[in-house]
Protein backbone atom coordinates (compact mmCIF):
# COMPACT_ATOMS: atom_id res chain seq x y z
CA UNK A 1 0.00 0.00 0.00
CA UNK A 2 1.33 3.56 -0.66
CA UNK A 3 0.14 6.97 0.58
CA UNK A 4 -0.35 9.91 -1.19
CA UNK A 5 -0.70 13.75 -0.16
CA UNK A 6 -4.19 15.36 -0.54
CA UNK A 7 -2.84 17.94 -2.45
CA UNK A 8 -1.23 15.72 -5.12
CA UNK A 9 -4.22 15.02 -7.05
CA UNK A 10 -2.35 13.02 -9.75
CA UNK A 11 -0.85 10.88 -7.71
CA UNK A 12 2.73 11.66 -8.54
CA UNK A 13 4.60 11.11 -5.20
CA UNK A 14 3.43 8.35 -3.36
CA UNK A 15 5.52 6.92 -0.08
CA UNK A 16 5.44 3.60 1.39
CA UNK A 17 3.91 3.20 4.95
CA UNK A 18 7.03 4.62 7.02
CA UNK A 19 8.20 7.71 5.12
CA UNK A 20 4.04 8.55 5.03
CA UNK A 21 4.18 8.00 9.24
CA UNK A 22 7.70 9.59 9.63
CA UNK A 23 6.91 12.42 7.64
CA UNK A 24 3.48 13.05 9.33
CA UNK A 25 3.11 15.51 6.68
CA UNK A 26 3.48 15.29 2.98
CA UNK A 27 6.48 17.93 1.17
CA UNK A 28 3.41 19.64 -0.47
CA UNK A 29 1.94 20.52 2.86
CA UNK A 30 -0.97 18.22 2.46
CA UNK A 31 -1.88 15.00 4.33
CA UNK A 32 -1.26 11.43 3.34
CA UNK A 33 -4.25 9.22 3.00
CA UNK A 34 -4.02 5.59 1.33
CA UNK A 35 -3.54 5.67 -2.44
CA UNK A 36 -6.59 3.94 -2.71
CA UNK A 37 -9.44 2.28 -0.57
CA UNK A 38 -10.71 -1.31 -2.02
CA UNK A 39 -13.98 -2.33 -1.05
CA UNK A 40 -14.56 -5.35 1.75
CA UNK A 41 -16.18 -8.26 0.38
CA UNK A 42 -19.57 -9.23 1.45
CA UNK A 43 -18.16 -12.92 2.74
CA UNK A 44 -15.46 -11.05 4.51
CA UNK A 45 -18.23 -8.40 6.41
CA UNK A 46 -20.25 -11.32 7.61
CA UNK A 47 -17.82 -12.40 9.70
CA UNK A 48 -17.20 -9.48 11.33
CA UNK A 49 -19.99 -10.07 13.91
CA UNK A 50 -18.09 -13.15 14.99
CA UNK A 51 -14.85 -11.43 15.09
CA UNK A 52 -13.27 -9.87 18.58
CA UNK A 53 -11.90 -6.30 19.03
CA UNK A 54 -8.22 -7.20 18.31
CA UNK A 55 -9.34 -8.99 15.43
CA UNK A 56 -11.70 -6.64 13.78
CA UNK A 57 -8.53 -4.41 14.23
CA UNK A 58 -6.20 -6.37 12.75
CA UNK A 59 -8.57 -7.27 9.56
CA UNK A 60 -9.35 -3.69 8.94
CA UNK A 61 -5.72 -2.08 9.20
CA UNK A 62 -4.24 -4.70 7.10
CA UNK A 63 -7.24 -4.30 4.59
CA UNK A 64 -5.45 -0.22 4.96
CA UNK A 65 -2.01 -1.24 5.07
CA UNK A 66 -2.24 -3.93 2.49
CA UNK A 67 1.40 -5.36 2.21
CA UNK A 68 2.91 -2.44 4.33
CA UNK A 69 3.19 -4.64 7.19
CA UNK A 70 3.26 -8.30 8.00
CA UNK A 71 0.63 -9.91 9.53
CA UNK A 72 2.15 -11.47 12.49
CA UNK A 73 3.17 -8.13 13.61
CA UNK A 74 -0.38 -6.10 13.52
CA UNK A 75 -2.19 -8.84 15.19
CA UNK A 76 0.46 -8.92 17.71
CA UNK A 77 0.38 -4.84 17.74
CA UNK A 78 -3.68 -5.30 17.47
CA UNK A 79 -3.25 -7.34 20.39
CA UNK A 80 -1.52 -4.22 22.33
CA UNK A 81 -3.63 -1.67 21.39
CA UNK A 82 -7.08 -3.00 21.48
CA UNK A 83 -6.26 -4.71 25.21
CA UNK A 84 -9.31 -2.60 26.66
CA UNK A 85 -12.74 -2.69 25.92
CA UNK A 86 -15.06 -0.66 23.72
CA UNK A 87 -18.13 -0.79 24.70
CA UNK A 88 -21.52 -0.39 23.19
CA UNK A 89 -24.48 1.15 25.71
CA UNK A 90 -28.18 1.38 24.70
CA UNK A 91 -28.90 4.55 26.44
CA UNK A 92 -32.57 4.99 25.40
CA UNK A 93 -34.21 3.13 23.05
CA UNK A 94 -32.13 3.24 19.31
CA UNK A 95 -29.52 5.40 20.86
CA UNK A 96 -26.37 3.95 21.77
CA UNK A 97 -23.40 5.47 23.26
CA UNK A 98 -20.01 3.91 21.91
CA UNK A 99 -17.42 3.84 24.80
CA UNK A 100 -13.74 4.91 23.98
CA UNK A 101 -12.77 6.14 27.09
CA UNK A 102 -11.85 2.45 28.63
CA UNK A 103 -7.56 2.98 27.52
CA UNK A 104 -5.22 4.08 30.14
CA UNK A 105 -5.96 7.84 29.72
CA UNK A 106 -9.71 7.35 29.59
CA UNK A 107 -10.17 9.15 26.39
CA UNK A 108 -10.49 7.10 22.34
CA UNK A 109 -7.28 9.10 21.36
CA UNK A 110 -5.72 6.44 23.16
CA UNK A 111 -6.17 4.05 20.60
CA UNK A 112 -4.76 6.31 17.70
CA UNK A 113 -1.53 7.50 20.07
CA UNK A 114 -0.90 3.45 21.20
CA UNK A 115 -0.99 2.09 17.51
CA UNK A 116 1.00 4.63 16.22
CA UNK A 117 3.55 4.44 19.18
CA UNK A 118 4.08 0.60 18.35
CA UNK A 119 4.32 1.52 15.05
CA UNK A 120 6.91 3.98 14.98
CA UNK A 121 8.44 1.55 17.91
CA UNK A 122 9.14 -1.13 15.15
CA UNK A 123 10.69 1.33 13.10
CA UNK A 124 12.95 2.92 15.71
CA UNK A 125 14.28 -0.56 16.30
CA UNK A 126 14.71 -1.29 12.36
CA UNK A 127 16.78 1.58 12.16
CA UNK A 128 18.62 1.93 15.68
CA UNK A 129 18.00 5.40 15.61
CA UNK A 130 16.37 7.70 17.65
CA UNK A 131 13.28 9.51 16.54
CA UNK A 132 11.70 12.92 17.81
CA UNK A 133 7.91 13.56 18.42
CA UNK A 134 6.43 16.90 18.47
CA UNK A 135 3.15 16.92 19.15
CA UNK A 136 0.36 20.19 20.18
CA UNK A 137 -2.58 19.43 22.47
CA UNK A 138 -6.23 21.07 23.16
CA UNK A 139 -5.88 17.89 26.47
CA UNK A 140 -6.30 14.99 25.44
CA UNK A 141 -3.94 13.99 22.66
CA UNK A 142 -1.09 14.95 24.52
CA UNK A 143 -1.78 12.79 27.48
CA UNK A 144 -3.21 9.73 25.12
CA UNK A 145 0.46 10.40 23.28
CA UNK A 146 2.30 10.41 26.04
CA UNK A 147 0.82 7.24 27.78
CA UNK A 148 1.21 5.60 24.60
CA UNK A 149 4.72 6.70 24.03
CA UNK A 150 5.83 6.39 27.87
CA UNK A 151 9.11 4.19 27.81
CA UNK A 152 9.24 3.84 24.24
CA UNK A 153 13.37 2.94 23.08
CA UNK A 154 14.53 5.45 21.12
CA UNK A 155 11.28 8.16 20.87
CA UNK A 156 11.54 11.86 22.01
CA UNK A 157 7.83 12.92 22.75
CA UNK A 158 7.95 16.91 23.18
CA UNK A 159 4.21 18.02 23.71
CA UNK A 160 3.12 21.78 23.47
CA UNK A 161 -0.09 22.59 25.23
CA UNK A 162 -1.75 25.89 25.84
CA UNK A 163 -0.62 27.67 29.10
CA UNK A 164 -3.89 27.89 31.26
CA UNK A 165 -6.47 26.62 28.74
CA UNK A 166 -6.50 22.88 29.79
CA UNK A 167 -8.06 21.34 32.63
CA UNK A 168 -6.09 21.06 35.91
CA UNK A 169 -6.68 17.18 35.45
CA UNK A 170 -5.98 17.13 31.75
CA UNK A 171 -2.50 18.96 32.96
CA UNK A 172 -1.63 16.37 35.28
CA UNK A 173 -1.89 13.69 32.72
CA UNK A 174 0.13 16.07 30.10
CA UNK A 175 3.00 17.06 32.92
CA UNK A 176 3.20 13.60 34.69
CA UNK A 177 5.19 11.46 33.01
CA UNK A 178 9.28 12.60 32.68
CA UNK A 179 11.59 10.08 30.88
CA UNK A 180 11.27 10.21 27.22
CA UNK A 181 8.25 12.86 27.28
CA UNK A 182 9.22 16.45 27.78
CA UNK A 183 5.78 19.02 27.94
CA UNK A 184 5.96 22.42 27.32
CA UNK A 185 3.60 25.12 28.19
CA UNK A 186 3.55 27.48 25.22
CA UNK A 187 1.95 31.36 25.76
CA UNK A 188 -0.49 31.09 23.49
CA UNK A 189 -3.86 28.83 22.45
CA UNK A 190 -3.65 25.69 20.65
CA UNK A 191 -3.57 26.90 17.52
CA UNK A 192 -0.88 28.55 18.06
CA UNK A 193 0.85 24.81 19.43
CA UNK A 194 -0.66 23.59 16.01
CA UNK A 195 1.13 25.69 14.45
CA UNK A 196 4.60 25.60 15.98
CA UNK A 197 4.20 21.86 15.46
CA UNK A 198 3.91 22.54 11.67
CA UNK A 199 6.61 24.52 11.43
CA UNK A 200 8.77 22.18 13.05
CA UNK A 201 7.82 19.70 10.78
CA UNK A 202 8.60 21.87 7.67
CA UNK A 203 12.03 22.97 9.02
CA UNK A 204 14.14 22.21 6.70
CA UNK A 205 17.62 22.75 9.05
CA UNK A 206 15.97 20.71 11.48
CA UNK A 207 15.47 18.30 8.68
CA UNK A 208 18.74 17.47 8.25
CA UNK A 209 19.89 16.86 11.66
CA UNK A 210 17.00 14.91 13.43
CA UNK A 211 14.42 12.24 12.68
CA UNK A 212 11.12 14.41 13.19
CA UNK A 213 7.73 13.65 12.98
CA UNK A 214 4.10 14.38 14.67
CA UNK A 215 1.52 12.47 16.70
CA UNK A 216 -1.48 14.68 15.95
CA UNK A 217 -4.15 13.55 14.44
CA UNK A 218 -2.34 14.49 11.20
CA UNK A 219 -0.53 11.50 11.46
CA UNK A 220 -2.05 9.02 9.57
CA UNK A 221 -0.75 5.88 11.79
CA UNK A 222 -2.87 7.99 14.31
CA UNK A 223 -6.29 8.05 11.71
CA UNK A 224 -6.63 4.48 10.88
CA UNK A 225 -6.89 2.78 13.81
CA UNK A 226 -9.70 4.90 14.76
CA UNK A 227 -11.65 3.31 11.82
CA UNK A 228 -11.81 0.27 13.85
CA UNK A 229 -14.17 0.90 15.98
CA UNK A 230 -16.42 1.95 13.70
CA UNK A 231 -16.90 -1.14 12.00
CA UNK A 232 -16.60 -3.07 15.91
CA UNK A 233 -19.89 -1.02 15.99
CA UNK A 234 -21.08 -1.98 12.89
CA UNK A 235 -20.85 -5.65 13.57
CA UNK A 236 -22.61 -5.67 17.07
CA UNK A 237 -25.59 -3.67 16.01
CA UNK A 238 -26.12 -4.84 12.33
CA UNK A 239 -28.64 -7.42 13.16
CA UNK A 240 -31.10 -4.60 14.36
CA UNK A 241 -31.37 -4.10 10.26
CA UNK A 242 -31.76 0.16 10.45
CA UNK A 243 -29.51 2.28 9.11
CA UNK A 244 -26.90 3.09 11.11
CA UNK A 245 -26.48 6.70 11.65
CA UNK A 246 -23.16 7.84 13.91
CA UNK A 247 -22.89 11.50 15.55
CA UNK A 248 -18.91 12.08 16.05
CA UNK A 249 -18.05 15.03 18.55
CA UNK A 250 -15.59 16.86 16.85
CA UNK A 251 -12.89 19.27 16.99
CA UNK A 252 -9.54 18.89 14.53
CA UNK A 253 -11.89 15.83 12.60
CA UNK A 254 -9.96 12.95 12.68
CA UNK A 255 -12.37 10.75 14.46
CA UNK A 256 -15.28 11.89 11.81
CA UNK A 257 -12.65 11.11 8.76
CA UNK A 258 -11.58 7.41 10.42
CA UNK A 259 -14.99 6.50 10.22
CA UNK A 260 -15.64 7.95 6.43
CA UNK A 261 -12.31 5.69 5.56
CA UNK A 262 -14.21 2.19 7.18
CA UNK A 263 -17.32 3.07 5.52
CA UNK A 264 -15.28 4.31 2.26
CA UNK A 265 -13.93 0.65 3.07
CA UNK A 266 -17.51 -0.97 3.04
CA UNK A 267 -18.78 -0.56 6.02
CA UNK A 268 -22.38 0.33 6.06
CA UNK A 269 -22.38 3.55 7.73
CA UNK A 270 -25.24 5.10 6.79
CA UNK A 271 -24.77 8.51 7.63
CA UNK A 272 -22.16 10.70 9.96
CA UNK A 273 -23.65 13.57 12.05
CA UNK A 274 -20.30 16.11 12.54
CA UNK A 275 -21.49 18.02 15.89
CA UNK A 276 -19.38 20.47 17.25
CA UNK A 277 -19.22 23.29 20.10
CA UNK A 278 -19.90 27.04 18.84
CA UNK A 279 -16.25 26.55 17.02
CA UNK A 280 -18.56 25.42 14.14
CA UNK A 281 -16.70 25.76 10.72
CA UNK A 282 -17.41 22.44 9.57
CA UNK A 283 -21.02 22.68 9.99
CA UNK A 284 -21.22 26.05 8.56
CA UNK A 285 -19.09 24.66 5.17
CA UNK A 286 -21.70 22.01 5.71
CA UNK A 287 -24.87 24.04 5.20
CA UNK A 288 -23.51 26.62 2.41
CA UNK A 289 -19.93 25.49 1.15
CA UNK A 290 -17.94 28.27 2.43
CA UNK A 291 -15.01 27.38 4.62
CA UNK A 292 -14.11 29.96 6.99
CA UNK A 293 -11.23 29.01 9.47
CA UNK A 294 -11.22 31.15 12.39
CA UNK A 295 -9.73 31.16 15.90
CA UNK A 296 -10.84 28.87 18.38
CA UNK A 297 -13.02 29.97 20.78
CA UNK A 298 -13.02 28.37 24.77
CA UNK A 299 -15.45 26.24 25.54
CA UNK A 300 -16.66 23.53 28.14
CA UNK A 301 -16.30 20.77 25.59
CA UNK A 302 -12.30 21.98 25.54
CA UNK A 303 -10.95 19.28 23.44
CA UNK A 304 -13.44 20.32 20.35
CA UNK A 305 -11.67 24.03 20.61
CA UNK A 306 -10.36 23.90 17.05
CA UNK A 307 -10.97 26.94 14.66
CA UNK A 308 -8.62 25.86 11.60
CA UNK A 309 -9.25 21.63 11.51
CA UNK A 310 -6.24 20.16 9.82
CA UNK A 311 -8.16 16.73 8.84
CA UNK A 312 -11.05 18.63 6.97
CA UNK A 313 -8.34 18.68 4.15
CA UNK A 314 -8.65 15.06 4.28
CA UNK A 315 -12.56 14.86 4.31
CA UNK A 316 -12.75 17.31 1.13
CA UNK A 317 -10.18 14.94 -0.81
CA UNK A 318 -12.27 11.96 0.13
CA UNK A 319 -15.44 14.02 -1.40
CA UNK A 320 -13.29 15.06 -4.47
CA UNK A 321 -13.63 18.89 -3.34
CA UNK A 322 -17.71 18.64 -3.76
CA UNK A 323 -19.71 19.89 -0.83
CA UNK A 324 -22.76 18.32 -2.56
CA UNK A 325 -21.60 15.03 -1.72
CA UNK A 326 -19.99 15.33 1.63
CA UNK A 327 -23.53 16.78 2.53
CA UNK A 328 -24.86 13.41 1.18
CA UNK A 329 -22.78 11.17 3.63
CA UNK A 330 -22.44 14.32 6.72
CA UNK A 331 -24.47 16.46 8.37
CA UNK A 332 -23.35 19.36 10.91
CA UNK A 333 -24.33 20.85 13.97
CA UNK A 334 -23.09 23.08 16.49
CA UNK A 335 -24.38 23.14 20.26
CA UNK A 336 -23.58 25.94 22.79
CA UNK A 337 -22.54 25.44 26.13
CA UNK A 338 -25.26 25.81 27.66
CA UNK A 339 -27.32 23.27 25.45
CA UNK A 340 -24.42 20.94 26.49
CA UNK A 341 -24.66 21.30 29.77
CA UNK A 342 -28.69 21.31 29.81
CA UNK A 343 -28.15 17.71 27.54
CA UNK A 344 -25.93 16.29 30.19
CA UNK A 345 -28.58 17.32 32.76
CA UNK A 346 -31.20 15.36 30.73
CA UNK A 347 -29.72 12.43 30.10
CA UNK A 348 -29.10 11.50 33.44
CA UNK A 349 -32.53 12.08 34.23
CA UNK A 350 -34.42 10.45 31.74
CA UNK A 351 -31.54 7.71 31.62
CA UNK A 352 -28.97 7.84 34.56
CA UNK A 353 -26.44 7.79 32.18
CA UNK A 354 -23.46 10.12 33.03
CA UNK A 355 -21.96 11.89 29.62
CA UNK A 356 -19.38 13.74 29.72
CA UNK A 357 -19.05 17.11 28.01
CA UNK A 358 -18.16 15.99 24.33
CA UNK A 359 -19.98 12.50 24.50
CA UNK A 360 -22.82 15.05 25.32
CA UNK A 361 -22.37 17.21 21.88
CA UNK A 362 -22.68 14.30 19.69
CA UNK A 363 -25.80 12.99 21.55
CA UNK A 364 -27.14 16.44 20.58
CA UNK A 365 -26.79 16.44 17.07
CA UNK A 366 -28.00 12.48 16.79
CA UNK A 367 -31.11 14.00 18.91
CA UNK A 368 -31.20 17.00 16.46
CA UNK A 369 -30.70 14.48 13.27
CA UNK A 370 -33.12 12.12 14.25
CA UNK A 371 -35.90 14.69 14.58
CA UNK A 372 -35.55 16.63 11.47
CA UNK A 373 -35.13 12.91 9.52
CA UNK A 374 -37.70 11.37 11.51
CA UNK A 375 -36.37 7.81 9.89
CA UNK A 376 -36.34 4.53 11.99
CA UNK A 377 -32.53 4.44 13.16
CA UNK A 378 -30.11 2.83 15.09
CA UNK A 379 -28.21 5.83 16.87
CA UNK A 380 -24.42 5.82 18.10
CA UNK A 381 -22.74 9.06 19.36
CA UNK A 382 -19.04 8.23 20.05
CA UNK A 383 -18.57 8.74 23.87
CA UNK A 384 -14.65 10.36 23.62
CA UNK A 385 -13.88 10.72 27.20
CA UNK A 386 -14.94 9.66 30.44
CA UNK A 387 -17.02 12.07 32.07
CA UNK A 388 -14.78 12.13 35.36
CA UNK A 389 -12.10 13.80 33.56
CA UNK A 390 -14.09 17.21 33.15
CA UNK A 391 -15.46 16.89 36.84
CA UNK A 392 -16.58 20.34 37.28
CA UNK A 393 -18.78 20.83 34.22
CA UNK A 394 -20.19 17.15 34.82
CA UNK A 395 -21.13 17.80 38.49
CA UNK A 396 -22.52 21.25 38.14
CA UNK A 397 -24.67 20.01 35.39
CA UNK A 398 -26.09 17.13 37.39
CA UNK A 399 -25.93 18.90 40.48
CA UNK A 400 -23.94 15.85 42.25
CA UNK A 401 -20.71 14.14 42.55
CA UNK A 402 -19.61 11.73 40.46
CA UNK A 403 -16.98 8.86 41.08
CA UNK A 404 -13.69 9.13 39.57
CA UNK A 405 -12.06 6.35 38.48
CA UNK A 406 -9.07 4.60 40.34
CA UNK A 407 -6.19 4.69 37.31
CA UNK A 408 -7.52 8.65 36.78
CA UNK A 409 -6.97 9.60 40.74
CA UNK A 410 -3.45 8.33 40.21
CA UNK A 411 -2.36 11.60 38.40
CA UNK A 412 -3.30 13.68 40.62
CA UNK A 413 -0.35 12.55 43.48
CA UNK A 414 2.40 12.87 41.08
CA UNK A 415 5.15 15.36 40.50
CA UNK A 416 4.31 17.68 37.24
CA UNK A 417 7.21 18.68 35.22
CA UNK A 418 6.81 21.47 31.88
CA UNK A 419 8.53 24.18 29.93
CA UNK A 420 7.30 27.32 29.92
CA UNK A 421 8.01 28.68 27.01
CA UNK A 422 6.80 31.93 24.89
CA UNK A 423 4.46 31.87 22.17
CA UNK A 424 6.98 32.06 19.50
CA UNK A 425 8.64 29.80 17.12
CA UNK A 426 12.30 29.75 17.41
CA UNK A 427 11.75 29.57 21.54
CA UNK A 428 9.79 26.46 20.53
CA UNK A 429 12.44 25.29 18.09
CA UNK A 430 15.71 25.72 20.85
CA UNK A 431 13.62 23.44 23.30
CA UNK A 432 13.55 20.63 20.40
CA UNK A 433 17.25 21.07 19.99
CA UNK A 434 18.49 21.50 23.22
CA UNK A 435 16.63 19.60 25.60
CA UNK A 436 16.60 15.59 25.80
CA UNK A 437 14.47 14.86 29.27
CA UNK A 438 11.79 16.32 30.87
CA UNK A 439 13.57 18.57 33.57
CA UNK A 440 11.58 20.12 36.63
CA UNK A 441 9.81 23.59 36.64
C1 LIG B 1 -9.82 15.06 20.58
C2 LIG B 1 -11.16 14.91 21.17
C3 LIG B 1 -12.30 15.13 20.39
C4 LIG B 1 -12.23 15.59 18.96
O1 LIG B 1 -11.70 14.63 18.10
P1 LIG B 1 -11.14 15.03 16.67
O2 LIG B 1 -10.63 13.80 16.07
O3 LIG B 1 -10.06 16.05 16.90
O4 LIG B 1 -12.28 15.63 15.92
C5 LIG B 1 -13.52 14.91 20.98
N1 LIG B 1 -13.63 14.53 22.27
C6 LIG B 1 -12.55 14.32 23.04
C7 LIG B 1 -12.73 13.93 24.46
C8 LIG B 1 -11.28 14.50 22.52
O5 LIG B 1 -10.22 14.30 23.29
Amino acid sequence: MKFISTRDLNQLSPVNLREAVLQGLADDGGLFMPSSINLISKEELEKMPFMNLPEIGSFLLGHFLGNSINKVQLDNICNEVFNFPVSLVEVENGIHSLELFHGPTLAFKDVGARFMSRLMGSFSLDKNNEIKVAVATSGDTGSAVAAGFHGVKGIEVYILFPKGKVSRMQEKQLTTWGDNITAIEVDGVFDDCQKHVKSLLADEELKKNILLTSANSINIARLLPQAVYYAYAWSRLQHLEKPLVISVPSGNFGNLTAGLLAQKAGIPIHHFIASTNINDVVPSYLKDGKFLPRPSIQTISNAMDVGNPSNFERMLHLFGNDHQSMKQVVTGYHFSDSETKAAIRTISERTSYAADPHGAVGYLGLQKFISENLFDVTGVFLETAHPAKFPETVEESLGKKISVPQRLKAFEDKTSYSIPCANNYEAVKDILIRTKAASPR
